[in-house]
């Protein structure tokens, strides 16, 4: 299968984490995490619209500062997701500036808090000083906090002694049509292909009724004629997090069969007793986390600096317990 997603780490292994999740075709971007950002071109933070915090520790979200210079004064919305608390958190730094002379600054922040059973909204108008707009509440239905036509992030919390999110990048089934099939049957491509493509996409009955140039029939019977289908790219981001029974019956489901997986590892095994002690995972506590998940690639990250002459141990003891592509 072609990737079609860029990942590029914001630091190396021992530096702050997250990520910068590139669509190679669309070139919409995202972030997961936003440690430090210095290593990156501007160019490249620029490139995300959407950035999604796991939770606020300092090195998760010291590259906020960053970011906000970068686009201050650019028409365009910032979207951040993250736990409860992170409304308070973004509109504390944001009133740490003094605003005077941006009135004409058309950039928007918007924070969503993502609960369990529900989510808040608050936008941030750069014209207004980034006064905190009215907060909106909406229920959440199920693990998905953000779609987009091409993809959807969902989200589950985990304990780190706080709540850490962790998060899953999915693409809708990818769905192509054959065209000479189309034409062995005198179908004219028009409207109702777009529809069809809806219904595949998100997974309707398959016995729903289609209508195909003044003809209906079911879904199941229209797809097997002329289309091709395949699951979309599932990438995981899991960080921050202990390896209790609790974190994995929650994260698995979640992270099962993905693509990549990108996890942390803070320490290495023979530290297991410190890693319990932060809430964080040993190195071939990723690797078992990612054979039980049945991820196809691991990357690891986030390694604690306390084990900075050891860095290839890290990747032997994740390998030591996963079969697949450990970087
Ligand atoms: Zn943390
Ligand atoms: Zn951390």
């Amino acid at each position: 299968m072609t990737f079609p997603w860029q990942i590029k780490a914001l630091n190396p292994p021992f530096g702050d984490p997250g990520f910068l999740l590139s669509h190679v075709y669309s070139g919409q971007a995202l972030i997961f995490d936003l440690g430090d950002l210095h290593h990156f071109t501007p160019r490249e933070s620029l490139k995300a619209s959407r950035i999604f915090i796991s939770h606020a520790h300092i090195d998760h979200l010291i590259g906020f500062d960053q970011l906000l210079r970068l686009n201050l004064n650019r028409p365009r919305r910032l979207e951040f997701f993250g736990p409860a608390g992170i409304i308070d958190h973004l509109g504390h730094k944001l009133r740490g500036y003094t605003w005077n002379l941006t009135a004409r600054y058309e950039l928007l922040v918007t924070v969503h808090e993502i609960g369990e059973s529900r989510m808040a909204s608050c936008e941030f108008a750069c014209r207004d000083k980034f006064h905190p707009g009215p907060r909106t509440l909406h229920p959440r239905c199920g693990p998905v906090i953000c779609r987009d036509e091409t993809f959807s992030v969902s989200s589950v919390s985990l304990d780190h002694g706080i709540t850490s999110l962790a998060f899953v990048l999915q693409e809708p089934l990818q769905v192509n049509f054959r065209p000479e099939a189309m034409r062995r049957l005198g179908l004219v491509p028009g409207p109702w292909l777009n529809v069809l493509r809806r219904a595949l996409e998100s997974g309707c009955d398959p016995e729903t009724p289609v209508t195909v140039m003044e003809r209906t029939m079911a879904l199941k019977e229209i797809a097997a004629d002329i289309a091709l289908t395949r699951p979309g790219v599932k990438i995981a981001y899991l960080t921050d997090l202990g390896f209790t029974p609790e974190n994995l019956e929650k994260a698995l489901p979640l992270i099962r069969d993905a693509d990549l997986l990108l996890c942390e590892a803070a320490f290495l095994d023979e530290a297991a007793d410190k890693a319990a002690k932060s809430f964080h995972l040993t190195a071939g506590q990723a690797g078992r986390l990612a054979r039980m998940a049945g991820a196809r690639q691991l990357k690891l990250f986030h390694f604690s600096p306390r084990h900075s002459d050891r860095k290839e141990q890290f990747y032997a003891q994740a390998r030591a317990s996963f079969a697949g592509v450990v970087t």
